[in-house]
Parts: C-alpha cells; structure tokens; sequence
C-alpha cells in the first residue's frame, strides 16, 4: 500500500512466468498488436504512435521529452512536487531552455497561474504531472490544454500514477504527450512506460532538425520496430510485455468506470478512517487523488516506528514522505489491485493498533467505523 509498485495481479504474476519467445515471433508481434489497441483504450486515444517504452515511468518521462525537444527549444514545467521537479531536470538535460512556474506542493495550477508565462514565452512544450505522488494533488487538464493550445503549444502530461485507477482522457482533453508507468494503478512489475503521441506531436518528431540526443529513447527507431516494419532496435522485455497485456485485460474486463470506481469507494473509506483519527491530508481537499492518499504524521507520533511497524508486524508497506515532505508525511497508496476493501480495513486496524502503543490519542476502533460506515454509504 505505498505509492508504488503496487500489489500485482495474479494473472498478472502468472503471465510473466510464462515462455519467452523471441522478439521477432510472430506470437509476439502480435502480443505488441494487441498490448497497443489495449493501451489505447485506456489512454483513450486514436493516436497511431502508442506503444511502451521498455524502462521504467522515468524512461517514459525522458522518451517523451527527448523526442519533442530540440536544444534550444523553450519547456514550461509546472512544479509543485517531486515529479514536476524530475521533469525540469530531464527538459535540461535534453537541451530545452527550461521554464519553470511553481506552487507550493499540495496545491494545483490554474489557467491564470500560466496565462501570464505561456503568452508572454510561446512555450514548445508545456510539461504537467497530472497525479503528483509526492502530494497527492490531482491536477484538472483540460483548461489548461485549451490555454496551451491556443499558443500553439504541446502539452505533455505525466500520467504515471494516475493512468488505470482515475479517468484519463487524451483524445477528449486534447493531451499531445502522455507518458505511463506499469506499475502504479496497472498492477504490473515496474520495467514498462506506456507513451502515446497525438498527431501533432509526430509531425513535430517528423520535423526535427537534429537527432534524438538518446538513442535508446529515439521514437524514429522504435516506431520502426512497433509498426509493420519490425526493424530490429534492442530485444523487447517479452515477459514484461506479458505482463502488461495481461494487466490491461484485467483493467478492461473489469471495465474503466468500474475500475475508477472501485479506487474512489476505496480512497472515500479509507479518507474518512484517517480523518476519524485526526489526519489531515497535504493536498488540497479539492483536488485530491484516490490511489495516493497524503497524510501529515502527527505531532510526537514517529514516522519510523510506525512505518516499521507496518511493515515487520502487518506486512503493511506504505510511502514515507519524498522531497520537501521526508519524515513529514505518510503516503498510502490504493493503486490496481490494492484498491480493495480488506486492505483498507486491515491497514486503519493496523494503524491504530501501532499508534495506540505509541500514545497517540483516539476513540478505539473510530477509523474502522468511519471506514465502514463510508463504504456502506458507496456501494
Ligand atoms: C513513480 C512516478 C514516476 C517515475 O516512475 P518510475 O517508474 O519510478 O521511473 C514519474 N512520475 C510520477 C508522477 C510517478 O508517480
């Protein structure tokens, strides 16, 4: 239960296990066929270039800027936690004059904290985290997609956490770049990065002047082994691509509104057992995400303890805070397969169990009402 990787499907865990065929088989391309017409559905998207890189989030983050930016190019990143800051680096690296607009982590960015930069610079790119880890925040998309385009921009949006457990609407929201992780609200291993470009952004790729500064990460060659071609470039994890096909069939069979329902039923239980106990959350109450749930640790309650606690008595994990929030905050995940009733309520027992041998006050067993009392009212 912290904020990744989450909890792994079974049939998920079975998949990986199964033979690994070469990267040329016709078993296996047509795998890749599939796991695309899959990724789209859930990115939502017609977007042709849809695939997944073979690295972790991160490699989805740099993939996506690599490819659009040309040295030189200007990048407006949004920061307001961990993630937006990542992104920042990666820009810079890649050779962008980097801009940067920051809130104070917790909070989300509005139109008019960007009107004022984006019209005045007439950004490239305009890079956004959607679900923010570190915070909890969930930032609203689809004004500021009106804003950047309206200036002729791209927006390339971080979607690592919030992709499989909330609505994620690329085509809709008029998203260009999106870049994903396989093992957050997926429940699958970490090791793949879902991306997808719309057609804006391959003519931007098509028009490039000089070349990818990566070479792993270049979409020019990887597109040719993803597309009818099949031009060899480095030998796919084949059994991390299993996984994600089997993943993205869980998450479809379920249904994507099921899917997102179940982690909000779960983020209201568990919301209302933390705020029984007196936790308040780090993000703005406005915009907080179901799958990672942010709280400030207490006064005098111990942050290792209590994590440790978890972990060698309950075999609960959850996150300690990141960045600016270490040793501040706790951060619960319900991503995928986690988001489930029992682990909710085992977790709040758990907790109070640890925070009562620790003096910290409260009406025994209070989380564990509030929590049920929630999903009786959400069923
Ligand atoms: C986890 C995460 C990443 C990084 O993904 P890795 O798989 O750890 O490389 C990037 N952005 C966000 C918002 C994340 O939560």
């Amino acid at each position: 239960m912290g904020p990744g990787p989450s909890d792994i499907h079974p049939r998920v865990l079975n998949a990986i296990g199964r033979g690994t065929v070469g990267h040329l088989d016709p078993y296996y391309l047509e795998t890749m066929n599939n796991l695309q017409e899959m990724l789209r559905k859930v990115f939502k998207t017609e977007n042709e270039l849809t695939m997944a890189i073979s690295a972790t989030g991160s490699a989805g983050m740099e993939t996506t800027v690599v490819n659009v930016i040309e040295p030189g190019d200007k990048m407006l990143v949004c920061i307001n936690g961990v993630f937006g800051m990542r992104m920042a680096d990666v820009a810079e690296r890649a050779g962008a004059e980097v801009l940067t607009v920051e809130k104070p982590w917790g909070e989300v960015f509005t139109v008019e904290d960007l009107q004022p930069i984006i019209e005045a610079e007439q950004p490239k790119v305009v890079g956004i985290v959607m679900a923010e880890t570190s915070t909890g925040a969930c930032q609203p998309l689809e004004e500021i997609s009106q804003l950047v385009h309206a200036n002729q921009g791209l927006l390339l949006v971080d979607a690592v956490t919030s992709l499989g457990g909330m609505n994620v609407e690329v085509d809709k929201w008029g998203i260009d770049i999106i870049y994903s992780g396989s093992q957050k609200c997926l429940s699958c291993p970490p090791g793949l990065a879902p991306v997808s470009f719309s057609p804006a952004a391959v003519e931007v790729l098509n028009n490039r002047k000089t070349k990818v500064r990566s070479w792993y990460l270049d979409l020019s060659m990887l597109a040719n082994y993803w597309s009818e071609d099949r031009v060899y470039h480095h030998t796919a994890p084949i059994n991390m691509t299993y996984a994600l096909y089997e993943a993205l069939r869980v998450i479809l069979e379920e249904g994507l509104d099921n899917c997102f329902a179940r982690h909000k039923r779960n983020h209201l239980a568990l919301q209302a057992g933390l705020n029984a106990l007196g936790f308040e959350y780090t993000a703005d109450p406005n915009n907080q995400l179901p799958m990672l749930n942010a709280v400030k640790i207490p006064e005098g309650v111990d942050d290792a303890t209590i994590r440790s606690g978890l972990l060698n008595r309950f075999g609960i994990e959850i996150g300690g805070g990141l960045g600016a929030f270490k040793g501040q905050v706790w951060r619960i995940g319900i991503m995928g397969h986690a988001a489930r009733q029992s682990n909710v309520l085992t977790f709040l027992a758990a907790l109070e169990q640890l925070l009562a041998e620790n003096g910290y006050e409260f009406s025994a067993g209070c989380s564990i009402a509030a929590a049920n009392s929630a999903f009786a009212h959400n069923e």
